[in-house]
């Protein structure tokens, strides 16, 4: 039922006038009451209509400033990403750094193993050249004092036979002496015949002969000391002359001998202040050491950090090749023990890095030093001739590919061999 049906059905339901007038009266005063609470309702409505577009605005702002938070929240996780992913390049890269740090340790450590191993073969060849040059001084002395004792000897020979021949004219003199004194006393038997014969007639002239014969041998005899006089004095003044010899040869030989000990001191002096890689030899007393191959790969100079100290010859095909003596001279070190043939990147410590290797001194405070041998064909002691073969190419201790390593030294002081040799 609507509410004019209700108003209609309260009017038309009136008794009488007066309770339809007053009813009408009634109506009146519901419906003013009604348009109170009408218009109380549409304010309440109109205020509920502002506060809930208040609180729409407010749900929008709040909606604008949650999008904004979560902008900012989804930038700062972008960021925080960035910072994880530089974190971990970062950790990668000290991880990076800390392993090369260890590497450069342990190649520090091989350098300086290999550097005390160089330094030890070092000293094991000087002390090799040392003892040879101490010998040939040796063997030098002795041959000197042998060849003074031989002049000596010599002349005191020569002396006796000259006694000797003085001593055989002696006893051929008495000979004659006593054939002499025969063929007197066969006279005196003679004249004493002749005397008993014809004693009185010729007494006079047997006498007078008699003395002149004892006068005769008288002074036969006086010639014949002084003859054995003179032979005396001459063989003791070529006995004298002889000592005399012998001593001057014996000087003589110990001047030699020092003058070729100042000479080599004198030497070795002028080489040790010779500017080094400079040779003050004409090149034609070396020859190349590998015949057959001329490719330096590698001069005199500084390498890896180091001193390279020689040459390095290496070709295609070197490997096995022959090495020969640059010049004649005396095998000091003969080094065959490596067995690591083979190209490797650091040492294996074999012959302080030269692998198999060999020394020649060549005299005149030189030596030539040959490295990386596959094998050593010559021993400590032996004499080469320049160009003999001492062994053959190969990649022993620190080497890195099939080479040989050559070095020429003046009192142990590196050359270059480049100013000696040339393929
Ligand atoms: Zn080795
Ligand atoms: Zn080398």
């Amino acid at each position: 039922m609507s509410s004019n049906e209700s108003i209609a059905s309260i009017i038309l339901g009136s008794a009488s006038f007066y309770d339809m007038m007053s009813r009408v009266q009634m109506m009146n005063r519901m419906s003013e009451y009604d348009e109170e609470l009408i218009t109380g309702i549409i304010e309440q409505i109109d205020n509920l209509e502002q506060s809930k577009n208040d609180i729409e605005k407010e749900r929008i702002a709040l909606q604008l400033k949650m999008e904004d938070q979560e902008r900012k929240i989804s930038e700062k996780a972008d960021e925080i990403n960035a910072l994880n992913a530089k974190m971990v390049k970062t950790t990668d890269e000290i991880n990076r750094l800390a392993l090369e740090q260890e590497k450069i340790n342990l190649d520090k450590d091989t350098l300086a193993k290999n550097n005390a191993a160089l330094k030890a073969e070092e000293e094991k060849i000087n002390a090799a050249v040392l003892a040879q040059k101490q010998e040939t001084e040796k063997r030098l002395a002795e041959e000197a004092e042998k060849k003074a004792a031989e002049k000596a000897s010599a002349e005191a020979k020569i002396a006796k036979e000259k006694a000797d021949a003085a001593a055989a004219a002696k006893s051929a003199q008495e000979a004659a002496e006593k054939a002499a004194a025969d063929a007197k006393s066969a006279y005196e038997k003679t004249a004493a015949q002749a005397e008993a014969d014809k004693k009185a007639a010729q007494s006079s002239a047997a006498k007078k002969a008699q003395e002149e014969a004892a006068k005769a041998a008288a002074a036969a005899k006086a010639a014949q000391e002084a003859k054995e006089k003179a032979a005396a004095e001459a063989a003791a003044k070529q006995a004298e002359e002889a000592r005399k010899a012998a001593e001057a040869a014996a000087k003589e030989a110990e001047e030699a001998q020092r003058a070729a000990e100042e000479a080599a001191q004198k030497a070795a002096e002028e080489a040790a202040q010779q500017p080094q890689y400079v040779s003050p030899y004409p090149s034609s007393e070396f020859i190349w050491p590998a015949p057959g191959f001329s490719y330096i790969t590698s001069g005199v100079g500084p390498r890896w950090g180091m001193s390279h100290n020689g040459i390095d010859i290496g070709d295609a095909g070197i490997y096995g090749g022959a090495v020969v003596a640059s010049k004649a001279g005396t095998v000091v070190v003969a080094e065959n023990y490596c067995p690591h043939d083979y190209g490797k990147s650091g040492s294996c410590g074999c012959g302080g890095g030269y692998g198999r290797y060999v020394v020649i001194d060549h005299g005149g405070s030189y030596t030539t030093l040959y490295g990386h041998m596959s094998n050593v064909a010559v021993s400590v002691g032996q004499y080469v001739e320049q160009g003999e073969v001492i062994g053959y190419v190969g990649t022993t201790g620190w080497s890195t590919g099939a080479h040989l390593h050559f070095e020429i030294r003046i009192n142990n002081v590196y050359q270059d061999p480049e100013q000696y040799v040339s393929p």
